[in-house]
């Protein structure tokens, strides 16, 4: 028998279930399509993110490299400030003159809580009134505060991202090496 005289033939209840029956996988599939949308979406905007995070460093890069070239060496800046906005010794206030807004200072992965102080980068003191050209290529520069804590997850899809001495950003899922022998 031809299935569509089947739903025909049967009573008005009988209609209802099959075609419910009909719907349910259809509406199941659907239901798949948006939260694999959703996820591709988050994923993209991820991704996104990583990508303004490292053109911030990028920036931060070029003015230090303009501070040195400016002063000889490389400023003196805290480890992190007491005060990202106001502190004579914070990143925002020293690369003020070459455009290091908090803008730029702010991780877009990061937590607003996190990005509501101004700052969300911590900046290795180890190289106050260093040369950049004198460094190990594998000496961080610049990295997410994030990369302090195991506890704290990674923001960008478990990857930190770091600015090293030699330009190169570079995402890990390693917080970058030498980073807890810090002299603040
Ligand atoms: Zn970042």
């Amino acid at each position: 028998m031809n299935p569509r005289h089947a739903i025909l033939e049967i009573g008005s209840h009988g209609v209802r279930r099959m075609t419910g029956a009909i719907r349910n996988p259809l509406l199941a599939l659907l239901a798949v399509v948006v939260l694999l949308a959703s996820a591709g979406y988050a994923v993209f905007r991820a991704e996104q993110r990583a990508r303004q995070c490292m053109q911030h460093l990028r920036h931060i890069y070029l003015a230090l490299e303009m501070y040195e070239l400016d002063h000889g060496a490389l400023p003196h800046m805290a480890f992190y400030p007491d005060d990202a906005w106001h502190s004579a010794d914070s990143m925002l206030v020293v690369l003020d003159p070459y455009a290091i807004t908090s803008e730029i200072g702010t991780c877009p992965g990061d937590h607003e809580v996190v990005r509501a102080h101004g700052l969300s980068y911590i900046w290795n003191a180890n190289l106050n009134g260093a040369l950049l050209h004198e460094q190990d290529r594998d000496t961080w520069l610049v990295t997410g505060l994030n990369a302090l804590s195991e506890q704290v997850p990674a923001p960008h899809l478990g990857r930190h991202i770091t600015l090293y001495a030699d330009g190169r950003i570079v995402r890990s899922r390693k917080p970058p090496r030498g980073l807890t022998e810090i002299r603040p």
